[in-house]
């Protein structure tokens, strides 16, 4: 049974933008979708192997200029990874996608030439992966006042504080450090980023335990006391910080979408096969009982606006013409229509819902960053609300 998703999906995107995306699902199905459940139930982090078949295919520098080493892809081919192989998991998915989205871009949109040219070929090779420091033990949606702080010492900044959350922090080699840098300045223009090495002696890592989403991706704890950061590794302008982090997040929000979507599609398809299968009362397929075609449909229908919304939305990011609040509102809606559709897919397949080979517990319960990550959808909706209100101040 061919997939719902491509059939919409085609249409929407140029064609070999389409041969890309069946590039990625044919590799998600032979090399990631086989060894799920024994990464799952071994609850180990994605394998070396995997992450290096993922540098091979060009996964890392998917969105990295070829000047730079990289495929010279955009956000399209970073969406359409996201589709691909957050159908099978978003936790792969989120190993190069967090590596691009969060990880290379600031210093797409931010770095300096000499900051680009030391570290993008390493990045789009997957020989160096950069974690995004945005959120603290103390600060997640409340993000542009850091507790993390940078201090002027001669020749640089010293950084302490705490990062929590850190996708793919077991596998970096730097982490970009919003810090708070002037705390008597306006909101938006107090904080600072700095890109810190991993290996620096005044800086920890743990990952974080007791986490039961995204199992297969890293996701990490880190400690600064007294890092010293040259004045070189500062990332974009003193005190803008702020702006580093929320330009690049629009582009992470469209990303975050295409999972939501991933998932919804995996279950649509999963569901609209157990319908025809599975037969009961005078041996008929429970597809013909209308409660279930209404779900199906329903599923159907979020699909198909979804990513049609989502590549609209991708092609103005690409045009630089979308807006925070529209990143921010195609995410809202994505993760929400997925995650009220789950359980009712689940319903749709009874008691085989329950077991981890059927993949649809994991979707369910992975959509759940996707509704709280790079913007909790509560704290996004004041955002996206403010236009809605243009005579009501000091909206987020
Ligand atoms: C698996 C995973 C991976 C992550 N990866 C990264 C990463 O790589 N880098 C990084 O920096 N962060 C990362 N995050 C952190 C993520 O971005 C934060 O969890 C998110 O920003 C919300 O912050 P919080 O969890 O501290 O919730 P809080 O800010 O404490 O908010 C809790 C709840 O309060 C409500 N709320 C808060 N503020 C408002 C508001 N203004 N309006 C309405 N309601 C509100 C919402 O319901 C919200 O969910 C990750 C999180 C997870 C779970």
């Amino acid at each position: 049974m061919s997939r719902r998703l491509d059939a919409y999906l085609e249409p929407l995107v140029a064609a070999e933008r389409f041969m890309f995306y069946q590039a990625a699902c044919d590799f998600a199905h032979q090399e990631i979708a086989p060894h799920l459940l024994s990464w799952e139930r071994q609850r180990c982090l994605l394998p070396e192997k995997a992450r290096q078949a993922m540098a091979d295919l060009g996964l890392f520098g998917l969105t990295v200029a070829e000047e730079y080493g990289g495929q010279g892809g955009l956000q399209t081919e970073l969406v359409l990874m996201g589709l691909a192989l957050g159908y099978h998991s978003h936790s792969v998915a989120i190993t190069p996608g967090a590596a691009a989205s969060l990880g290379i871009k600031p210093l797409q949109l931010c770095g300096r030439e000499d900051q680009k040219q030391a570290h993008l070929p390493d990045l789009a090779a997957g020989r160096r992966m950069f974690v995004f420091g945005l959120s603290e033990p103390g600060r997640g949606s409340d993000a542009a006042n850091p507790q993390v702080t940078a201090t002027r010492v001669p020749g640089g900044w010293r950084l302490n504080g705490e990062k929590c959350w850190s996708t793919n922090a077991k596998w970096a080699s730097h982490v970009i450090v919003h810090a708070m840098t002037r705390p008597q300045n306006p909101p938006g223009h107090r904080s600072t980023c700095f890109i810190v090495p991993m290996d620096d002696p005044n800086l920890s890592y743990h990952e974080m335990g007791g986490k039961e989403v995204w199992l297969q991706s890293s996701t990490g704890a880190l400690a600064l006391d007294g890092v010293e950061a040259p004045e070189s590794a500062m990332l974009g302008e003193e005190d803008e910080g702020f702006r580093v982090m929320v330009t690049t997040l629009n582009g992470g929000r469209l990303f975050i979408a295409s999972l939501a979507l991933a998932s919804l599609a995996f279950a649509l398809d999963a569901c609209r096969g157990y319908a025809q299968e599975r037969r009961q009362f005078a041996d008929q397929p429970i597809g013909r009982f209308q409660r279930v075609q209404d779900v199906l449909l329903d599923m159907d229908i979020a699909l198909e606006q979804g990513l049609t919304w989502l590549m609209h939305c991708t092609a103005q990011y690409e045009a630089g013409h979308l807006s925070r609040e529209s990143a921010a509102k195609v995410k809202i809606e994505c993760s929400r229509r997925a995650s009220e559709l789950l359980p009712l897919a689940m319903e749709i397949c009874g008691g085989v819902a329950c077991l981890d080979e059927f993949g649809l517990i994991r979707h369910q319960r992975d959509l759940f960053v996707c509704r709280v990550g790079e913007g909790s959808n509560f704290a996004l909706k004041t955002l996206a609300a403010r236009p809605l209100m243009p005579d009501i101040q000091g909206l987020l």
